[in-house]
């Protein structure tokens, strides 16, 4: 089985079909028996056709994990049984970015699923080996499709973006989100204080049980003026244009603010006397690299980290489970499970 967006937009639903025999993988390319795909915001925005390099008709899914049940001639990095889960896209392996091990910065990257190619919305999915990682047995399906774009694109964001070291002070906007609740754990373990916004008073317990030491609860953006503890080191940012001001004048003298959300379309606009003034820095950050991924698989050995799912869903209900994700306000991600999965 597999879901097909025909058509960029939500007038029609997404097509269930059978998704046929897996082919014989060629090159560099795997087949991955999926046990489970997250539904992303970004699958959201992918449907809306604010990318235009989308190719339709495609099979959505870039929170894939599985089993590797074939794999092609040049493959190097698995073998058939190995679990493994997906990243945003491939990596060619010897630009520039990738010679220096910041594959996600690839400029030769023909490969994002979801958007150029087949995604994990599917009973199996053909994947570039460079595209995966390894995730060990011991992490539940539901967990493992959305690691990466949660806990990695945090620990990316914070660590790699930020700079967080244990001692600074960590702002995490939209904390209730996948990405939010992930960087609330990731800057706690690290020895960060974090104050958490959210909009939902309903939940702050959660990310107070994640580890946020403050919550602040926000209708208008302007939760800068009411940071308990005063301003911040880091902020990282899971909503996009209706908060980015408000982390913006959060930041210390020198502090910085990661971009990792974007769920509305609109603009921001950027006083920039402010950030020139202050030696603000303000750098943009998605997914991780598979380096990353190792750093963060470590750190869930030694303490498991917890991301909220709101529902696993039969992958049948794809086009339903997309459409709560766009409208928003869940608690927890949802993960789509194949009819049958494993080898
Ligand atoms: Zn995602
Ligand atoms: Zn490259």
């Amino acid at each position: 089985m597999r879901a097909r967006l025909s058509a960029v937009g939500w007038d029609t639903d997404l097509a269930i079909e059978p998704a046929g025999p897996p082919p014989a993988p060629v090159r560099d390319t795997v087949v991955v028996a999926v046990e489970a795909c997250g539904v992303c915001h970004r699958d959201c925005i992918d449907r809306s056709g604010r990318f235009a390099f989308i190719r339709v008709p495609i099979t959505p899914g870039h929170e894939a994990v599985g089993r590797v049940v074939a794999v092609g001639p040049d493959v190097t990095a698995w073998k058939v049984g190995d679990r493994v889960a997906s990243m945003h896209r491939d990596a060619c392996g010897d630009c520039d970015a990738c010679a220096i091990g910041e594959t996600s910065l690839c400029t030769r990257a023909a490969a994002v699923f979801g958007l150029m190619v087949d995604g994990g919305y599917a009973s199996w999915m053909l994947a570039p080996e460079r595209a995966l990682y390894p995730v060990p047995d011991s992490i539940p399906a539901a967990l493992a499709a959305v690691f990466h774009c949660t806990l990695g694109t945090a620990y990316r964001g914070l660590v790699r973006g930020g700079a967080l070291a244990a001692g600074m002070r960590a702002l995490v906007v939209g904390a209730n989100g996948g990405v939010g609740a992930a960087a609330v754990q990731v800057a706690s373990r690290l020895g960060a204080v974090v104050v958490a916004v959210i909009r939902d008073p309903e939940h702050a317990r959660l990310v107070e049980a994640l580890g946020a030491a403050a919550v602040v609860v926000d209708g208008d953006g302007r939760f800068h003026k009411r940071l308990p503890g005063g301003p911040v080191d880091v902020a990282i940012d899971c909503v996009g244009a209706p908060t980015f001001n408000g982390s913006l004048r959060s930041l210390k003298l020198g502090g910085r603010v990661v971009a990792v959300g974007n769920v509305v379309e609109a603009r921001v606009e950027l006083n920039l006397g402010y950030a020139i003034t202050r030696g603000l820095r303000i750098i943009g950050s998605s997914g991780a690299t598979r380096h990353d991924m190792d750093e963060v698989l470590s750190l869930h050995a030694r303490q498991p980290f917890r991301v909220p799912i709101h529902a696993e869903l039969p992958l049948a209900e794809a086009d339903r489970a997309q459409r709560l994700v766009a409208r928003g306000g869940l608690a927890g991600r949802i993960v789509l499970v194949p009819p049958h999965h494993g080898p």
